[in-house]
């Protein structure tokens, strides 16, 4: 059994680092992800899982270690996705880089949904050496590995049928030949094969029969092509999710495979739980139940994304509330010290440095600006935070309106009326006698914050109403609701002569 971090201790990263080290193989880290539709953050906890063991390995001094991520574009296309034309029920059971792209914009379908994902992985500065399928299949990288393959089909048979308790088909072929007719790789059986030439005859479904040569002419089925691959790549750990690690799964098959047909110790294996959307259930593409990379790096910096991950040891799941939760977690990462948190040390980005004004704050001054930065700008310097650089700003600002129009709970969006809210003529006589009393503190006094919010108490007192009549007036008067942001910091954002005037509008 691996030894588990102990919570607080040593991050599970550096221990699983540790384990790999210890074995004296030269590290490939591996990842591996069919690009059949947008790639999501349940897909993204593959690649941050094995980057995180990465940069561990290179932390204890393991230099020759390497990140590889092997994108499955020679898989079939299984069926029409929600997101896909009807017209595409006749690329059903083709290879992925022989589809024509869904948009027109990309040399293949494979390539529509790799490129995206590539350059969130750049943003989140994952730096993977990148192996498309596609090619290694037909640059002849398995060769050897299919001819192998159908050599030893019987002992392959033998081990997926020890392994999964089911009996195998007579017809069944550990190598999937791509009917030259209609393209299709999951409507042919195997009728004859010449391990001298490396070609493999075949019959399809639809009524085509001929031969196609090992390189680049099909494609192995997936509980061989992992195993080949293992050897082929040199593959020494993998994270994986746990379906394919339960009993009788194709890591299973994979690891007798791997022993039995290609001589090769298999990988270290890291099952990882489901990145679960809060009150929505498991991610998943096909199903429209998925946030992708790119709507969440639009909404937080690459290193929260990082974070989130990071954060939660592989073996548990993520559940991920867009909303406040991800505030919650920004909020612990503002807190958390590098040398402290290793979760955070190994989130760390060079790009984007975060900025010295909690994100909670940003999310209320961009309301009270309006997104203008240099009334942005202003407000900081009010309410006692620098900063100097504005282009962070800008970038942060865009991070909050985009989180605010697409994640944020209602409770916290605001807007600063321009005029009067007629709910605020719903406030009562002494309330209001109240808010003028604030009004002359607020002229005589230099603004802060918490001088602003004790002197409510003060006056509530003073005039006999309750502290919280005060502080609903004060928004009702502002934003024409009974909550938001906290009042003495709020007023204090506020132009003052704005905020004087209209507490004595009434
Ligand atoms: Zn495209
Ligand atoms: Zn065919």
């Amino acid at each position: 059994m691996r030894r588990m971090a102990k919570e607080g201790k040593i991050h599970w990263a550096d221990v699983i680092a540790e384990d790999l080290i210890r074995t004296g193989r030269p590290q490939v880290v591996a990842t591996g992800i069919s690009p059949s539709g947008p790639i999501h953050i349940g897909n993204l906890r593959e690649v941050i899982t094995a980057d995180a063991i990465y940069r561990a390995l290179r932390d204890k001094g393991a230099d020759d270690a390497r990140l590889i991520y092997i994108s499955d574009t020679f898989d079939p296309l299984r069926r029409v996705y929600p997101f896909l034309p009807d017209s595409y029920s006749e690329y059903v059971g083709r290879p992925l880089s022989e589809i024509p792209d869904p948009e027109g914009c990309c040399r293949n379908y494979a390539e529509h949904f790799l490129r995206p994902f590539l350059e969130s992985l750049s943003e989140l500065e994952v730096e993977v050496e990148v192996y498309r399928a596609d090619e290694m299949y037909k640059k002849g990288y398995y060769r050897d590995a299919i001819i192998t393959a159908l050599k030893m089909r019987d002992k392959i048979v033998s081990i997926i049928d020890a392994v999964t308790g089911k009996t195998t088909k007579s017809g069944w072929s550990p190598f999937n030949p791509i009917c030259r007719s209609c393209g299709r790789l999951t409507t042919t059986t195997v009728t004859g094969f010449d391990p001298e030439r490396g070609y493999v005859e075949y019959r399809c479904r639809c009524g085509d029969e001929g031969e196609v040569s090992v390189i680049g002419g099909g494609k192995l089925t997936w509980r061989v092509d992992w195993p080949a691959r293992w050897k082929i790549l040199g593959v020494t750990a993998e994270p994986f999710g746990k379906d394919h690690a339960s009993s009788g799964s194709s890591y299973d098959s994979g690891t007798r495979i791997s022993k039995e047909i290609y001589n090769y110790e298999p990988p270290y294996p890291i099952p990882f739980e489901h990145v679960l959307l809060k009150g929505k259930g498991s991610m998943s593409s096909s199903k429209g139940v998925a946030i992708t990379i790119q709507e969440m790096l639009s909404c937080v910096p690459p290193e929260i994304l990082r974070y989130v991950i990071i954060r939660t040891r592989p073996e548990k799941h993520i559940e991920l509330d867009p909303g406040f939760g991800l505030l919650h977690i920004i909020d612990e990462y503002e807190r958390s010290d590098i040398s402290s948190d290793r979760s955070k040390a190994l989130s760390r980005t060079s790009k984007s440095p975060m900025i010295d004004v909690p994100f909670r704050h940003i999310i209320n001054i961009v309301q009270i600006a309006r997104f203008d930065p240099v009334k942005m700008l202003e407000i900081i310097k009010r309410s006692g935070y620098r900063i100097e650089d504005i282009d962070l700003l800008k970038q942060y600002s865009k991070y909050a309106k985009e989180w605010l129009e697409r994640f944020a709970p209602p409770s916290v969006r605001f807007e600063v009326r321009e005029e009067v809210p007629p709910e605020a003529h719903e406030i009562a006589q002494p309330v209001r006698e109240a808010l003028s009393e604030l009004s002359k503190f607020l002229m005589e006094k230099e603004l802060d914050a918490e001088m602003v919010h004790q002197q409510v108490y003060a006056i509530a007192e003073k005039v006999g109403v309750e502290p919280k009549e005060i502080f609903e007036a004060i928004y009702l008067l502002f934003l024409g609701r009974r909550s938001g942001p906290r009042a003495g910091w709020f007023l204090v954002s506020l132009d003052r002569g704005f905020v004087i005037k209209r507490l004595t509008s009434l």
